[in-house]
């Protein structure tokens, strides 16, 4: 039996419990506002920006205005465009310098930032290399050595020069410029940039797998961020990382590439040999605040492999970063072992900091 001091405490608790309950109920009940989205394919991807916060449906044609400018300016897709500012500064190579806008020359100095910090594993000169083996094109082919060796004396970053005008000129004829591991980052950052600035402070910007998260879910939790099994079909995930107000930048073997005699010619290439990369990574994810450092630092760290890519991501404040093996071995930053989730059974997260 229960004394009637018992009977009353049971009977606050259950109507505590319900009322909780109830206001719980209330709270979830609550239709929260479904993101506001909008996708465009455009920096040869699909790009999806979800707005969490209220917005103007306008604050739309000025995000695909901003990325169209970035894309008219720092492309060097001759089929798409007749000239961009950098298709410019190539074409003038050994020649002149070119006048270019503020964002072209702030990406530019972010690539030639990352080339110092990666000692030239990044080099955004490797345009003639680019086009030497075509990946990604209709009709990629393995280029002769000769032509190969011909081409990597053009390849060196730390020629490129700026004046206090902002010309940029490359020294040598046939040296280009390409920012394509760069550039996409750079155009989600400026998109982070303007939302903020209209008061939005929800949002999720994913360009092509690459994502900057304006602050965090509109309910103050983060973000859960699926990352690519490298291995599988485009959305099927290796993991998932938690994040608000951060960029997940990934570089794979699986974004650009064509199979010759069972060996997979990827899109991230080595300015030293010549050759894409092939150092038994599949990708490199790097977490950071800023989405342009994150898509040249995991480009970076791709081409650096695992132990001077470790140490490049130390070397930055607040900046963690996934290595992915063929052999489905993955390695954490130390940051990142209570925000990442391993979600496929294929894979194993090493103990160990190093390869053995
Ligand atoms: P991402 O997908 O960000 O890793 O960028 C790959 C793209 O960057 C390629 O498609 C090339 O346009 C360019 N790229 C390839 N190798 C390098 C490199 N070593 N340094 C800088 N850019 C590169
Ligand atoms: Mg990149």
């Amino acid at each position: 039996m229960r004394t009637p001091s018992q009977f009353i405490q049971s009977f606050l608790f259950i109507t505590c419990f319900c009322v909780g309950v109830l206001g719980l109920g209330l709270i979830s009940g609550c239709p929260s506002p479904s993101p506001v989205t909008e996708s465009r394919l455009m920096l040869g991807t699909s790009i999806t920006i979800s707005l969490h916060d209220k917005a103007p449906r306008s604050i739309f044609e000025e995000i695909w205005t901003l990325v169209q400018d970035i894309e008219s300016r720092m492309s060097i897709n001759a089929t798409a465009y007749d000239t961009t500012e950098l298709m410019q500064i190539n074409r003038s190579s050994g020649q002149q310098g070119v006048k270019v806008s503020d964002d072209t020359l702030e990406v530019i100095k972010e690539g030639i930032r990352i080339g110092h910090l990666s000692d030239g594993a990044f080099d955004i000169t490797i345009a003639p290399l680019v086009s030497l083996w075509q990946i990604g094109q209709d009709a990629p082919a393995i280029p002769g050595e000769e032509e190969i060796s011909a081409i990597l004396p053009l390849i060196e970053y730390s020629k490129i020069q700026i004046d206090s005008e902002g010309q940029v000129f490359l020294p040598h004829e046939g040296m280009g410029i390409d920012l394509g591991g760069v550039a996409k980052g750079y155009a989600a950052g400026k998109i982070a940039e303007l939302l903020k600035s209209r008061g939005i402070s929800h949002a999720l910007l994913d360009f092509g797998g690459d994502i900057a998260a304006v602050g965090s879910k509109p309910n103050g939790s983060p973000w859960r961020i699926g990352i690519q099994d490298p291995a599988a079909n485009r959305g099927i995930l290796l993991g998932i990382i938690e994040i608000a107000d951060q960029s997940v930048v990934t570089s794979g073997v699986y974004e650009r590439y064509f199979f010759l005699d069972g060996i997979r010619y990827h899109h991230i290439l080595d300015p030293d040999q010549g050759y894409p990369v092939r150092n038994g990574l599949t990708s490199v994810t790097v977490i950071t605040k800023d989405p342009a450092t994150a898509d040249a630092l995991s480009t970076a760290a791709f081409v650096l492999g695992l132990e001077k890519g470790t140490t490049l991501i130390a070397s930055i404040n607040d900046t963690e970063a996934i290595f992915v093996y063929e052999d489905k071995q993955v390695f954490l930053t130390d940051g990142l072992q209570d925000i990442f989730e391993l979600t496929s059974e294929e894979y194993a997260i090493s103990p160990s900091a190093y390869r053995e």
